[in-house]
């Protein structure tokens, strides 16, 4: 009997030590008791064991019960972005966030822009980049941004009504050039003359053989419409010439055989004893300012109200051809009119 309790005591001991020792380790082993609290676990959430120090998550997991959390308001879908929905688990606390991708659609109401082949609009939202279907450039009549010119082609710019995109297009040189057309002279930014055609007085000398001296003129009439110097201008197409010579020149771009045409009509004259008296003269002189061909008189003396000159001249690169009127009384203004026309080789 002693000895069978001896063997039960040391059962026991052995029994209770190894509990001791496992006490050390980890949890003693018990049946679960799920009834803690939830916690989110793969896939959804589950309770936990309810036994003070043990983290035992149930097996049986159950799906979340999702609400909007009203922490988070959900961020809008725009036109070019996706809002955001955010989630809460009402059982668990777990969180998620869900893309809104039902973008509303573009406004296209915003401006023009330029797009490859035309133009479209863009639209109205802030910070949108969008554009509608391209359509195409609403062009305007165009306006001549560089006049051509005898030698040398011009450039027409039309614009775009609704983007404001320039296109150019070029403008032939032309085949004749007619000295009443263009009064305005071209000029540059500084109000210097740049044109082929000149407008100035000169100095003659009737001397054997006859020459001359050409100012350019650099004053602009009021109207800008053509050039004023020493009293002489010419202004609405017409030319006023008071008491001396005034001159117009051509110079040539390249070689070239032109028809020249000039006519030169003075204002009628007031009585029978003040009849129009001019002097009209065409000359050329080379790049070098050396006359070339001796200045002719092609009429326009002595009570006769016109004059004027036809004829074929070739001409090379850097020659100049003046058309010179003389004042002698009888007149105040007259119209002139000269073409000069490339006749073609
Ligand atoms: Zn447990
Ligand atoms: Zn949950
Ligand atoms: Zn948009
Ligand atoms: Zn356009």
């Amino acid at each position: 009997m002693k000895r069978l309790l001896k063997v039960i005591a040391a059962i026991v001991l052995a029994a209770c030590s190894a509990v001791a020792f496992a006490a050390c380790e980890e949890p003693a082993a018990h049946v679960h008791n799920f009834t803690g609290e939830y916690v989110s676990a793969e896939g959804g959430h589950a309770k936990t064991c309810a036994t003070d120090g043990c983290t035992a998550v149930d097996q049986n997991i159950e799906e979340h019960e999702w609400a909007a959390d009203a922490d988070k308001p959900a961020i809008e879908a725009t036109c070019h972005s996706d809002g955001t929905n955010y989630y809460k688990c009402t059982v668990c606390g777990e969180e998620k966030t869900e893309a809104q991708t039902n973008r509303p659609a573009h406004s296209f109401t915003g401006g023009y822009v330029a797009a490859e082949g035309g133009h479209a609009k863009t639209c109205a939202a802030e910070g949108c980049t969008a554009v509608d279907e391209i359509q195409p450039h609403e062009w305007d009549e165009g306006v001549i941004t560089s006049k051509p010119t005898l030698f040398y082609a011009g450039l027409k710019t039309f614009t775009c009504n609704d983007c404001g995109t320039n296109k150019t297009e070029e403008i032939s040189a032309k085949n004749s050039t007619t000295y009443k057309e263009d009064f305005n002279l071209a000029q540059d930014a500084n109000g210097n003359q740049v044109g082929d055609w000149q407008y100035g007085t000169v100095d003659y000398k009737f001397q054997s053989p006859e020459d001359f001296d050409f100012t350019q003129f650099s004053a602009f009439t009021n109207g800008n419409d053509g050039w004023e110097d020493g009293g002489c201008e010419i202004k609405d197409e017409f030319i006023n010439v008071h008491g001396k010579w005034v001159a117009v020149a051509f110079t040539f771009s390249e070689d070239v055989t032109a028809n020249i045409d000039f006519s030169f009509i003075s204002n009628q004259a007031d009585s029978a004893e003040n009849l129009p008296k001019f002097n009209c003269r065409i000359g050329v002189k080379d790049e070098n300012g050396i006359v070339k061909e001796n200045p002719h008189f092609i009429g326009g003396d002595n009570g006769i109200s016109d004059c004027s000159y036809k004829g074929d001249k070739t001409f090379k690169k850097g020659d100049t051809v003046y058309f010179m009127i003389e004042h002698k009384g009888g007149w105040e203004s007259g119209s002139l009119n000269i073409t000069i026309t490339k006749i073609a080789e």
